[in-house]
């Protein structure tokens, strides 16, 4: 097998963490192989000999995972499921063996620069409110406002990326962005196992940050997050925008008004919560903001559910083709009272906003939220 496998020897087969994934018991055909335990099984048999890949599962079972994190907390051999998923992944691209959604969307990745196949030249071509401009030829770009793919070519995701500038902005933070020259920042590569295309993109990055100096990175996605601050080989100086915001509203430099009213639960992102223990700043923000309630989702925090989209699979089919959990995150806004579902992580805004229309309850990325607060956007 491939690097990084042998920590599955660690796994002592207890079983704890079957009951913190809730894709292997809800998409078929399920099964004890399924879990995160029956995927330690066949890792641990693969490696000692006893099964061959082909046994172990075929590619796509390898792929359900959506890297979560989830089943992490309940180990207490502290066996890093997600990544060794990952690993497997790896071993599996480089025998050809990634399922046909998954490669082709690595191939446009390989060739364009984004997943969707987009040429690089419209990411946030003729767009036009952006309160920030991409640095001159030799020009330092102290602070980078990184976008992210999904920013750079989803109107949606779009939407809510300007209302992050706006609001930067009018905190008087002085910052660049990329427009067209930003490339994605390779995390999902990385997650679907193409370990050659990851580091090919970290480099290509490293070189543009350094030719525009800067010195620290503002991420709009969790993902981008994650991909710096966890995978990249340099250290990086980088935080996420709602660590930023909360630095900003805690030093009263967002101008909030008086708002309409809104009971909101706030959804965590798994790169961003699990990933990285980042619960605390998005509620600050959600407190600060006038006449906002902050409701309490049954399943929050270190327990939050997925959204299905992390791990790669925003470019897979769901099996048996119905994304689940995205509903189960809305049945618990409603059943908290909440009008409003925030999120903090595009992917998730992708993910769960379908389901929450049908329920009549908005979906709104924070940064949305708080320019509300200032008095613009709708
Ligand atoms: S990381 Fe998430 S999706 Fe993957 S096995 Fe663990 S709980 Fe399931
Ligand atoms: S909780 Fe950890 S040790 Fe127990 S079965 Fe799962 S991976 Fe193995």
């Amino acid at each position: 097998m491939g690097k990084g496998t042998e920590a599955a020897k660690n796994c002592v087969r207890c079983g704890l963490c079957r009951r913190s994934c809730l894709l292997a018991e809800a998409w078929p055909p399920g099964g004890e192989v399924a879990t995160p335990r029956g995927k330690m099984i066949l890792l641990q048999e693969m490696l000692a000999g006893v099964l061959e890949l082909d046994e172990a599962g075929a590619e796509e079972f390898w792929y359900r995972c959506t890297t979560c994190g989830r089943c992490e907390l309940d180990c207490p051999a502290l066996v890093p499921l997600a990544e060794l998923v990952i690993a497997v992944r790896r071993y599996l691209v480089e025998r050809g063996r990634v399922p046909s959604r998954a490669a082709h969307a690595l191939r446009r990745l390989r060739r364009y620069g984004n997943p969707w196949g987009r040429p690089a030249g419209e990411r946030w071509a003729g767009v036009a409110g952006l309160p920030a401009k991409p640095p001159a030829p030799g020009e330092a770009a102290d602070t980078l406002l990184y976008l992210g793919c999904l920013a750079g070519y989803d109107p949606r995701a779009r939407r809510a990326a300007l209302a992050l500038a706006e609001v930067l902005a009018a905190a008087g933070l002085n910052f660049a962005v990329l427009g067209a020259e930003e490339l994605c920042c390779g995390g999902e590569a990385y997650a679907l196992g193409e370990e050659g295309l990851f580091e090919h993109l970290a480099e290509a990055n490293l070189a543009l940050f350094a030719r525009y100096r800067v010195r620290r990175i503002i991420a709009f996605c969790p993902h981008c997050y994650h991909a710096f601050k966890a995978l990249y080989p340099r250290r990086l100086e980088v935080k996420h925008y709602t660590e930023v915001l909360a630095e900003l509203v805690e030093k009263e430099k967002i101008p909030l008004r008086p708002g309409s009213g809104r009971k909101v639960v706030y959804h965590d992102p798994c790169h961003l919560g699990r990933r990285h223990g980042i619960y605390r700043a998005p509620r600050q923000i959600l407190r600060s903001l006038p006449k906002t309630s902050l409701l309490a989702a049954e399943l929050e925090a270190e327990e939050a559910l997925c959204c299905e989209a992390g791990g790669g699979r925003m470019w897979l089919d769901p099996p048996g083709g119905k994304s689940l959990l995205p509903r189960r995150i809305v049945d618990q806004a409603q059943a908290a009272g909440a009008d409003t579902l925030a999120v903090t992580c595009p992917f998730c805004l992708t993910a769960l906003e379908p389901p929450a229309k049908e329920r009549g309850i908005a979906v709104q990325d924070l940064a949305e939220m708080v320019r509300l607060g200032l008095g613009r956007g709708d």
